[in-house]
């Protein structure tokens, strides 16, 4: 290896086991730049900033405990040229460096600027695999090769078999392959879940750096520190803590909310992935040995039901978003238009669902999956919003957002927009649904079981306008089922009275 090999590092590449820091240290220069491309591509959580800012100082500083050759530009740094493709130009040609490498970016937009520069550098470019997911790039594309729509559960499958994860043999642990079925009970009323594990990293200095810079960003700190894992050490305390603690009820509670619990059994990992501090075999491992060493402390219906999520759900995404792009981020199967309402960006309205997901997305950057996909995702898509304005505020809020795991979930499994690519029908629902996950109907202005008049819940009328108006694109839908009937079935006054009131809730939305 050269010593004028310049390697450069990611804010999500943050993987200790990576083969690059293998080699011996002094034999090339890792490269860590803040940079404002980064900041600026959307209007981040302040949290979100401020955690891949620490995480990647405190990856910098163990490289630089291993002996390795550092050079770290910070955002407030007078040599920040601004891009990283900038940075990069600049470095080479002033240090003279006589290579340069750098690991697969997992976003389209970074991929192309990182083939770019390395066409335009007049010296030796390398990319390498970040070796952190369990597929390929293509492999999804390979897979599903000729077929119209890509289904999750057999990709699922051929990988836990080739993966040899929950299995017996060549058949699956506990003869069914998914458990999803029981993972949608509802909490019982003296249900009790653990506080949280969050950290405590001071971020007073980060957040003076990123006020001065003048970086737009959105949501609130928990005071001047960040909860969210800085290192490798954090990342493993919460995936101790949540085996102990959240897995044993992870499969139960995985659909349900509570309006004082912000993460409930909920593992907050994907930080900690997406970042690549902990790579997904090792949680994956970690959660079917502890079902195979106590099953009845961790039954397999909450392991299969979190594995799933991580060889499933995730590897998943992450193919369809390199099947897709750049197509995907363009894509509006219902033609949507309508603006994202304003409290979207402050949780400032009557309707509780609204008001306790947008709010604890704004607190902490994070709510979980049915909240952005039950809630948040459901409102905006039977409104009618523009897909863009939703990707927008999803690649913003959370601490998670990626591009390749937000555009695919927001787009696709929660507005559909793909025609059903991802998602096998849309999800939404009345506040039928909300009110038996949740307590949130509880504690509402509106009134759950009202279709039209002040204080109906908005997602009633909303619901069958949704169904009404994009009838011609769905009532062929297997999945549907019943919606089209009970519509035909309405009353037409009753009807006409329901789509009338959801375009008066269009007309106010701000105000809801
Ligand atoms: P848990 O519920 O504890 O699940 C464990 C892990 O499984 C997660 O950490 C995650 O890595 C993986 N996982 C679960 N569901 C999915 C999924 N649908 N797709 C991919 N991985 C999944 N996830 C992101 O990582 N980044 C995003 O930007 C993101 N945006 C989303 C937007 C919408 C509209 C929706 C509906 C979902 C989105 N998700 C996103 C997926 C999922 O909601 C989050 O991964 C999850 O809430 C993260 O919290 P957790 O670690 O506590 O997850
Ligand atoms: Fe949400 Fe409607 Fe329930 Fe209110 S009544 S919490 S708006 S679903």
């Amino acid at each position: 290896m050269n010593p004028k090999t310049l390697r450069l590092v990611l804010g999500d590449q943050l993987n200790r086991n990576h083969t690059w820091w293998k080699e011996e240290p002094g034999t090339f220069t890792a490269l860590f730049v803040e940079s404002r491309g980064e900041t600026d591509y959307a209007v981040h959580h302040i949290q979100k900033v401020v955690a891949f800012f620490i995480a990647m100082r405190a990856f910098a500083d163990e490289l630089i405990a291993a002996d390795h050759s550092v050079l770290y530009i910070a955002l407030d740094d007078k040599s920040n040229k601004g891009s990283i493709a900038e940075n990069v130009n600049h470095l080479v040609e002033k240090h003279s460096y006589q290579r340069f490498e750098y690991q697969s970016p997992d976003e389209w937009r970074l991929d192309k600027e990182l083939q770019a520069l390395a066409k335009t550098l007049k010296v030796e470019t390398q990319e390498c695999d970040t070796e952190h997911f369990i597929t390929k790039r293509a492999e999804l594309a390979d897979f599903f090769k000729g077929k119209k729509t890509y289904v999750m559960e057999s990709f699922y499958r051929m990988l836990r078999k080739r993966e040899h994860v929950l299995m017996d043999f060549d058949q699956p642990a506990g003869v069914q392959w998914n458990y999803d079925k029981s993972n949608r009970k509802t909490l019982p009323d003296d249900q009790k879940w653990p506080e949280p594990l969050v950290f405590d990293h001071d971020a007073a200095a980060i957040l003076e750096m990123i006020d001065k810079a003048g970086v737009k960003t959105m949501g609130r700190m928990q005071g001047e520190h960040s909860l969210w894992p800085a290192n490798r050490q954090d990342s493993e305390a919460l995936l101790a803590f949540f085996i102990q603690h959240c897995l044993p009820n992870f499969g139960n509670y995985q659909d349900a909310m509570a309006s004082d619990a912000w993460s409930l059994y909920h593992a907050r990992l994907s930080f900690s992935m997406n970042t690549k501090m902990l790579n997904p075999r090792e949680i994956i491992e970690a959660v079917e040995s502890a079902w195979r060493e106590d099953p009845d402390r961790y039954p397999l219906a909450a392991a299969e039901g979190f594995i799933r999520q991580i060889l499933g759900w995730r590897e998943y995404m992450r193919g369809v978003y390199w099947a897709q792009m750049p197509e995907y981020a363009n894509k509006n199967f219902f033609d949507h238009t309508a603006a994202l309402p304003a409290w979207y960006w402050t949780g400032d309205t009557k309707m509780n669902c609204m008001k306790q997901a947008i709010g604890q997305s704004l607190d902490y950057a994070y709510a979980h999956h049915i909240q952005r996909l039950m809630i948040t995702g459901s409102f905006a898509l039977l409104l009618g919003v523009n897909p863009d304005e939703v990707d927008a505020w999803y690649l913003g809020v959370y601490i998670d957002a990626i591009e390749w795991v937000e555009i695919t979930n927001t787009r696709g499994m929660s507005q559909y927009a793909d025609g059903g690519l991802v998602a096998t029908k849309p999800y939404c629902s009345t506040a039928n649904y909300i009110d038996k996950m949740s307590d949130y109907c509880g504690n509402c202005y509106y009134d759950k079981k009202l279709k039209v008049g002040e204080k109906a819940c908005p997602f009633n009328a909303l619901y069958w306008d949704f169904y009404d108006r994009n009838r011609r694109k769905l009532e062929n839908n297997p999945r549907i089922g019943f919606v089209y009937p009970t519509l035909d079935k309405m009353k037409p006054a009753q009807r006409q009275e329901i789509m009338e009131w959801a375009e008066e809730i269009k007309n106010r939305i701000n105000d809801l």
